[in-house]
């Protein structure tokens, strides 16, 4: 083993355990160890994943995970009002209204 950025074979130091706290991890990540370099500070896991398992895990779980925490965050709502303005004689933009907000209230007026 050695620092993937200096090389150094010697100084490195065992950090600790990867840890992930999304379930199925261990499939993907299992016995994964961090360690420092002290020469050059930089910290790596080894053994790297392999480099498949990596971008299906990527793709597969964590922006499904992503999707889940956007829509309960911002849940798809009906735009009261849309329309397209023109930027030029060729391109549009689209647009949505989904809030008649008053801007002359303040935050604490509208969250009451
Ligand atoms: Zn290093």
């Amino acid at each position: 083993m050695q620092c993937l950025i200096c090389e150094e074979k010697e100084k490195l130091n065992f950090f600790d355990n990867y840890k992930l706290e999304v379930q199925g991890d261990e499939k993907y990540f299992n016995n994964l160890k961090i360690y420092n370099c002290k020469s050059c500070d930089f910290s790596f896991v080894h053994p790297m994943p392999d480099e498949n398992k990596l971008n299906y895990f990527y793709i597969n779980i964590i922006y499904y995970l992503i999707r889940i925490i956007m829509l309960d965050l911002f849940p798809q709502i009906e735009p009261y009002e849309y329309g397209l303005l023109d930027v030029d004689n060729i391109h549009k933009i689209y647009w949505e209204k989904h809030f008649d907000l008053d801007w002359s209230l303040s935050v604490e007026e509208i969250l009451k």
